[in-house]
């Protein structure tokens, strides 16, 4: 849920309001010209509503609620841009209703959502950029189940998707964003019936984060997993980009998630012991170039005790070779192994990404803060090997071409021990902020330090 903070929008006060009857709301700043049509009728349950224009401020929330069985809600809000919107809903039966809501929009933050309501099920899409601009088409079906559909594309500084599928026995969530210019492209079916369940897929820059077989394995499972990845932007800038896809046996989540602390944020998740994960190097995915593959695994090995050492138990678990070929890159390499490959099937952009994946259900693990985490079962570690790699004998700031192996295994370990990414620009210099132009960044800072020793003894 962290990236939702990134786009939240205030409507002006000079906004006009416009009543309508069936539960359409709309307040359009004054400043901009947009032109629009509203019709509502709440008993046939027919809502139609169309904006265009140019706008500084404007938010859209309808709220049907038909007849007391089910409520549908969408909105759209943006700021300092253009939008054509256009959203339906028809009433189909006694018991049903389908919506569809299509955007097409350009500007410094831009949202959609759509959400029903049925009973105890709901599901829900939603969508936004910042500087950038989207194109989504929502659907929602409210039926005897609620099935919530999203079709989106975004291209901007930052994005975010998100989906949810609720119902009496399951909680499934999917949650994600970037930023740093990038693309995110999602297409995503929640069905909220007797369970909760997800299919469809996510791409950050054209790499599948998630799939339908992924989405799957997490909707049939009382699990999580977590990619969080590190992306040359399209402004020869660093950017950042996360996805979790999260299945809780309950209809609320236990664990509160992206925890923001200063100097560090936290995923909620952890290792059911203190670091000392035992972590396999694929011996045969090291680039050749490299001077030796001695040399690589020992700075794999200095960025683990980096984090270790900051705890009690920095002698436990281990880094070893793996000699045998390791799983391809795909979601659903979960193989027990805790690895650390470089492969060649991760696009142009990603430089490096870490997947992890966790227990969600309890007993939950308990952090030397007293708060409960969800329990690490595997993470692995990819390293993009279409990108020069380098290493580097001193923690050197200039900038390179080349990635330096040290710092970026150092941040990927933050992401396996259970913390996650910085932007606030006033924690450039923590390892978890991860901004580097092939600098190095090796040592632990306070921070970092403070968010492992909040987790762990
Ligand atoms: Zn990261």
């Amino acid at each position: 849920m962290a990236f939702i903070a990134i786009l939240s929008i205030t409507i002006l006060g000079s906004a006009e309001e416009l009543g309508m009857e069936g539960g359409i709301s709309t307040s359009i700043s004054d400043s901009g010209s947009i032109q629009g049509i509203s019709a509502a009728d709440n008993a046939g349950a027919i809502s139609q509503a169309s904006s265009n224009g140019v706008v500084d401020e404007f938010i859209k929330d309808i709220r049907l609620d038909l007849d007391n069985k089910c409520t549908i809600d969408s909105a759209v809000e943006i700021e300092r841009g253009t939008i054509d919107v256009y959203s339906e809903t028809t009433k189909l039966t006694e018991l049903g209703a389908r919506t569809t809501s299509n955007l097409l929009a350009d500007g410094s933050s831009v949202s959609i959502a759509l959400s029903g309501l049925k009973g105890s099920n709901k599901a829900t899409q939603i969508a936004g950029v910042g500087n950038g601009a989207i194109t989504s088409v929502l659907g929602l079906d409210v039926g005897d189940s609620i099935s919530a559909y999203q079709k989106t594309a975004i291209e901007g500084d930052q994005g975010f998707m998100g989906s949810n599928a609720l119902t009496e026995t399951n909680n499934m969530i999917v949650d994600g964003g970037f930023s740093g210019k990038g693309e995110l492209s999602t297409e995503l079916t929640a069905v909220a019936d007797g369970q909760a369940s997800m299919s469809g897929s996510v791409s950050m820059n054209g790499d599948t984060l998630i799939d339908s077989e992924g989405l799957q394995y997490v909707a049939s499972n009382p699990i999580g997993v977590s990619t969080q990845g590190i992306f040359e932007d399209k402004n020869e800038d660093i950017g950042l980009f996360g996805l979790e896809a999260t299945n809780v046996q309950s209809r609320t989540d236990a664990i509160s998630t992206g925890e923001v602390w200063p100097g560090y944020r936290l995923m909620g998740i952890r290792w059911p012991y203190n670091p000392g994960v035992t972590q396999y190097v694929s011996y045969n995915s090291v680039p050749s170039y490299l001077p030796s593959k001695y040399g690589v695994w020992n700075e794999i090995v200095k960025a683990r005790y980096t984090w270790q050492s900051a705890t009690n138990e920095y002698t436990v678990g281990g880094t070893y070779w793996q000699f045998w070929t390791p799983g391809s890159y795909s979601y659903n390499n979960r193989d027990g192994w805790n690895t650390q490959t470089w492969t060649t099937l991760l696009g142009g952009s990603a430089i490096g990404l870490t997947r992890t994946w966790y227990s969600t259900s309890s007993p939950y693990v308990v952090g030397r803060d007293g708060t409960s985490y969800y329990t690490i079962l595997e993470s692995d570690i990819w390293y993009n090997a279409n990108k020069g790699w380098r290493i580097d004998s001193w923690e050197d700031p200039n900038v390179h071409s080349t990635y330096d192996v040290r710092t970026i295994a150092t941040h990927e370990l933050g992401h396996t021990y259970g913390l996650s990414d910085l932007y606030a620009p006033g924690y450039w210099n923590q390892v978890m902020y991860a901004y580097n132009w092939g600098n190095c960044k090796w040592y632990l800072r306070s921070g970092d330090v403070r968010g492992l020793q909040r987790m762990y003894w």
